[in-house]
């Protein structure tokens, strides 16, 4: 069986973080809206020109160009043996374009990530990303753990943009919670703890909502 695994919550839930470790130790693709965006706007594509101006004020890309990444992507290989899902859906439109998409794989597991809000601006405002690879940098710390580069923050990440994002989620990502509410595979975890901690609740929510816990995809 597949692990396919959608991780919500409001930006700065550390939904990031959390969704590389765990693709990183399940061997399965960490697919990041967020990043195939940002990754576009570096390379200057038509796709990157249209979707900075939407990114810098902190509102949503349409629907519509959403939907075909994330189609794209999850029709490749490496995503049918699993994947984690880290910025979408955010609509839900999104949502229910994404159950189209799976209607014939395994069913989706979603971990929504619970931070409060107060906390949420906190850690925005002081979030500090790698300029050449987008890792989240170490607070206090000026070059990349991973690759050297030069720690800056992101250009969504002041203050005015952030309120922004924090009222989009409000108003169009919370209502895709309630999409996936009532589901069986559906889990809430406390997002608001040291990053181990919320990596074990993280692991004991996917193995509560139906998937074994094992390294690497390897089935017992
Ligand atoms: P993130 O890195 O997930 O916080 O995403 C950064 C920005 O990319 C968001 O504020 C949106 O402008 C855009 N974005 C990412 N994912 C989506 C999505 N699923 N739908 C619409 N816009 C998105």
């Amino acid at each position: 069986m597949a692990l396919n695994l959608i991780m919500l919550g409001p930006p700065g839930a550390g939904k990031g973080t959390q969704a590389e470790r765990f693709a990183r130790t399940r061997g399965i693709p960490k697919i990041s809206t967020g990043d195939i965006l940002r990754e576009s706007v570096q390379a200057g594509t038509a796709l990157g020109q249209r979707a900075k101006a939407v990114m810098d004020r902190g509102e949503l890309v349409s629907d519509e160009i959403m939907i075909g990444i994330v189609k794209e992507r999850l029709d490749r290989d490496d995503a049918r043996s699993g994947f984690v899902l880290d910025g979408f859906p955010r609509t839900v439109r999104q949502a229910e374009a994404l159950d189209e998409i799976m209607a014939a794989r395994d069913p989706l597991i979603i971990v929504d990530m619970v931070v409060p809000h107060a906390e949420l601006v906190r850690r925005l405002a002081s979030r500090m990303v790698c300029a050449d690879c987008g890792a989240n940098g170490v607070p206090g710390e000026l070059e990349c753990r991973r690759c050297t580069g030069k720690l800056v923050q992101r250009t969504d990440d002041n203050d005015a943009v952030v309120i922004e994002r924090l009222r989009v989620y409000n108003t169009s990502t919370k209502p895709v919670l309630d999409f996936y509410r009532m589901r069986p595979t559906f889990r809430s975890i406390n997002g608001a703890q040291p990053p181990d901690r919320v990596m074990a609740d993280l692991n004991a929510a996917i193995e509560a909502a139906g998937a074994p816990v094992t390294p690497r995809g390897v089935r017992p």
